[in-house]
Formats: structure tokens, sequence, C-alpha cells
């Protein structure tokens, strides 16, 4: 069993749905915390893409600021970050619709900066996005 840090971004209407979704799916939900996050906890969480060009775009945008709390999820499964990345779909939610029409990001994502969901790439980056948005409640 894998852990794995996942997001329902505030992009999204349907955190309800999805969380029903995400269970229905066999992922246990062993952490669940609604945050909103500050522009410099955007950036600090986004870090791996600062130097990509859509970069300002993906902070500027708002999802963070101005839509409301992140659902901050740690989510565990087996083979654990190729089920979730079936379980999103592709990035860009026009081919999710194409490619995985019963995907996440089919189902709940409107354009390729609010893709409704989120999950860390590698076993580094959970490592890190728990740490860094579970520090305050893991001190036990
Ligand atoms: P995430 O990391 O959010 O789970 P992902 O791993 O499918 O998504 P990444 O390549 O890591 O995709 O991109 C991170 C986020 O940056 C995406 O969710 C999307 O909102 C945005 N993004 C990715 N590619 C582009 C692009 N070409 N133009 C604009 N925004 C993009
Ligand atoms: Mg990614």
């Amino acid at each position: 069993l894998e852990d794995m840090l996942a997001v329902i971004k505030p992009d999204t209407q349907h955190k309800e749905e999805i969380l029903e979704e995400i269970r229905g799916r066999g992922f246990t939900i062993s952490r669940l915390k609604d945050t909103v996050l500050s522009r410099e906890m955007a950036e600090e969480f986004y870090r791996e893409h600062r130097d990509k060009p859509f970069f300002s775009q993906l902070i500027n945008h708002g999802l963070f600021l101005r839509s409301g709390p992140c659902t901050m999820m740690v989510l565990t499964k087996d083979n654990m970050l190729e089920e979730w990345r079936a379980s999103m779909g592709p990035t860009d939610p026009s081919e999710a619709r194409q490619a995985a029409p019963g995907s996440l990001r089919a189902c709940f994502a409107k354009e390729i900066l609010e893709t409704a969901v989120h999950g860390s790439s590698n076993t580094q980056h959970t490592h890190q996005k728990i740490q860094f948005l579970f520090r305050d409640i893991s001190t036990e």
C-alpha cells in the first residue's frame, strides 16, 4: 500500500461527489483537511512547476486565493500512483473527455487551469507535500 497526497481544487463545485467517487474507487482517505492557500503557499505547493511558462497563470488564476478552500487528502491504495493517475485522467479536460470519459477530470474539470483534482507525481513530492500541508497537526 502506498500513500499519495491528493487535492480537490477549489475550482470545482463538486467536492462531495468527488469524495464519493474516490471512496467508491477503493481509495482509503486517511487524512482530510480543508485549507485556503495563500499565494506563498500556492507557489510553494507548485514549486516543481516554477520554471514552466504557465506558472504565473497557475498561481495568478486565483484557484487557490479566490475560490475557497482546497480539500487536502492523504489517500492509500495498492499501486497508488498509477491508480490515481488513471482516476484523474489526462491534465487537459477536453483530452480527458475524449480518452478517459469516466475519469474525474472528464466529469468535473473545466479547462487546463481548472482541473478539479491534483495528485503528487512521485513519492518524494508526496512526503514533501504531506509535511508542508499537515505539519500543524502531525505532532504526535
Ligand atoms: P496536477 O499536478 O495538478 O495533478 P498534472 O500532473 O496532470 O496535474 P501537471 O503537468 O503537473 O499536470 O500540471 C500541473 C497543473 O498545471 C495542471 O493541473 C494544470 O492546471 C496546469 N497546467 C499544466 N499544463 C498546462 C498548460 N500547458 N497550460 C496551462 N496550465 C497547465
Ligand atoms: Mg503534476
